[in-house]
């Protein structure tokens, strides 16, 4: 070893130990006639010293000329520091040092090595290399370490196996484009890469391996947002011969075990919601469940009242933000053009504050006396001091923006706290989506989802009403897995692909494999993928999955270290049978 010791490891024990040292220098302090120098590696920071006459001359020149992320290895004597700093673990000792290498150099970096750097996201993306030298962005990837790590352990504990699937795979619709790979051997034919194993670990299941799991890499050609990336991780599983309620339990005890053993927290047993009820009380399928604001809906003691708003609105919806009261007019205004941004859509707010004597005063008192508001007040059971938002329109329109106020608001008054975790499973999701575009029904999961028994008879007459076997968790508002009870047989699976508009001869082409193989004694069978790059980054308390991937790419989907995507010869080119448009 190069080293006796690491730079985070020497305490007042160690003190007139001879040791070596490697490292990079983080700092240099010349005060003329002493000199120290910060060293620096993933295991903390020491502090080593020369004192002019006392160290060797030729040492104390070498060390001057050292500059900012030069490696060096230095021999020395721990000694006891006069002035002691506790905020380091090594802040009882420095080194006094009897001989310095410069192992080698370094230019000066292009931001600063530090926790709070002055880099920006494009340079630090670049130089990602140094950007990892940082603590946060380092311990981001600890962790993650540490979560993958403890998945092992809990998964392997229940008897799951961690099977490879393929990379170089034949399109799985997840809904998303596929990244596409050009076959050099069969010209004009291509791989995908996995949008998810999907079909892999439905296989794995009809093989009889009965519980799979993997820590995959999975590819999705959209458009990029702060907490995606075009290719991501997954912990991906699937259980045979299991409920719905057997996957509930198996995945929030993988949740249950990630917090205890990464974070430390007792997480309480996880409330399920339905899809109906998530969006009736918060107008969203993955509900911030960290604060209550549970929506109200006020239609039996509003119409009728000579208020069109209301009056003609097929649903008027409200929420009560406790201690609002004293929201500045100016502040209501800037909710009201909150929720009339193009994106919300609402046409206007209405409020009501309760008044000292809990009597509301509302911004529609014309129409409505003291007695029709005090019905207001015992629904949201509001108390003095808090601020009744209310929202008129269509349905489903209205519930998605009040869920935006609601966020909203909560972001104002701090109680989207990142150290406070709240996690639920959102269930029955619908099985069917209507896309507008296409005109057409799309799987809301994906097309191997089982619809629930009880609603198959809807699947002509009212497809958008048939709920599936189908589970989301969500934590803090963000969706960090879901999955499904599959279809396990050959019938069920061709009426899934008919009603998604497949005929039966591209329902073949794609995924005959998979449906010849339901024909080989399938099992029940069912499973769950967690996003774990952002399971990750809600553990670290981050808003962005970009540090907790070691090299990512920006929103452009380009990686610019390495800078790609890139061109490829004309020879590759050839060889690949491709014709390049300018
Ligand atoms: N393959 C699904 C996904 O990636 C998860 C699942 O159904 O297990 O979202």
């Amino acid at each position: 070893m190069l080293r006796t010791h690491t730079c985070g490891e020497l305490r007042i024990g160690d003190v007139n130990k001879q040791v070596t040292l490697t490292g990079w220098v983080q700092r240099l302090r010349d005060k003329g006639s002493l000199l120290w120098i910060d060293l620096r590696d993933r295991y903390g920071i020491t502090q080593l010293f020369l004192e002019e006459g006392k160290t060797d001359a030729l040492l104390l020149q070498t060390a001057r000329q050292l500059g900012r992320e030069f490696v060096v290895k230095v021999d020395g004597i721990a000694v006891e520091r006069l002035s002691k700093n506790d905020k380091m673990p090594t802040g009882d000792i420095e080194i006094k040092i009897s001989s310095l290498e410069i192992v080698n150099a370094s230019k000066t970096p292009p931001f600063t090595i530090e926790d709070n750097t002055d880099g920006g996201d494009e340079l630090r993306m670049k130089y990602r290399y140094l950007d990892l030298r940082r603590n946060p962005v380092r311990e981001s990837l600890q962790l993650r370490h540490k979560m993958a790590q403890q998945t092992r352990i809990y998964l392997d504990s229940l008897d799951f196996i961690e099977v490879e699937t393929p990379v170089l795979i034949k399109s799985t619709p997840e809904g998303a484009r596929d990244f596409v790979v050009p076959s050099r051997m069969n010209p004009g034919e291509f791989y995908a890469l996995p949008q998810s194993p999907q079909t892999f670990k439905q296989l794995l299941m009809v093989s009889g391996f009965d519980r799979y799991y993997q820590l995959v890499k999975c590819f999705r050609d959209e458009d990029l947002r702060a907490d995606r990336q075009p290719e991501f991780t997954q912990i991906d599983c699937e259980m045979a011969f299991i409920t719905q309620e057997d996957i509930l339990s198996t995945f929030e005890g993988l949740i249950r075990h990630l917090f205890k053993n990464v974070k430390g927290i007792d997480m309480p047993t996880v409330p399920h919601l339905s899809y109906a009820d998530a969006m009736k009380y918060y107008g969203s399928d993955k509900p911030d469940t960290r604060f209550e604001m549970k929506f109200v809906e006020l239609n039996e003691v509003v119409k009728g009242k000579a208020f069109p708003v209301f009056d003609n609105a097929a649903i008027v919806l409200g929420i009560c933000a406790k201690g609002c009261a004293s929201f500045t007019r100016k502040q209501l205004d800037e909710l009201t053009e909150f929720v009339r941004k193009p994106q919300i859509g609402a046409t206007g707010l209405i409020y009501a504050r309760c008044e000292a004597n809990g009597k509301l005063k509302s911004s529609v008192d014309k129409f409505f006396d003291e007695e029709a508001l005090s019905k207001w007040t015992l629904k949201f059971n509001a108390q003095p001091g808090d601020l009744i938002l209310i929202l008129a329109g269509p349905t489903e329109k209205t519930q998605k923006a009040l869920g935006e106020l609601r966020l909203h608001i909560a972001n104002q008054l701090g109680l989207r706290d990142k150290n406070k975790f709240s996690a639920l499973w959102v269930i029955d999701f619908p099985l069917l989506e209507w896309n507008e575009e296409t005109k057409r029904f799309h799987a809301m999961h994906h097309p191997f989802t089982s619809p629930k028994l009880d609603d198959l008879q809807l699947l002509d007459s009212d497809p958008g009403k048939v709920r599936a076997n189908a589970y989301d968790m969500v934590i803090n508002g963000t969706e960090v897995g879901g999955g499904s009870i599959r279809i396990h047989d050959r019938p069920t699976q061709q009426l899934m692909f008919t009603k998604l508009g497949f005929s039966e001869e591209e329902a073949k082409k794609q995924f005959g494999f998979l449906m010849d193989a339901f024909e080989f004694g399938a099992p029940p069978h069912g499973g769950i993928a967690f996003g774990f790059d952002r399971l990750c980054s809600l553990f670290g308390g981050a808003d962005s999955i970009r540090d907790f991937i070691a090299f990512p790419k920006n929103n452009s989907g380009r990686d610019l270290m390495i800078d790609t995507p890139s061109t490829i010869s004309q020879e590759q080119l050839n060889e690949l049978n491709i014709i390049v448009k300018n």
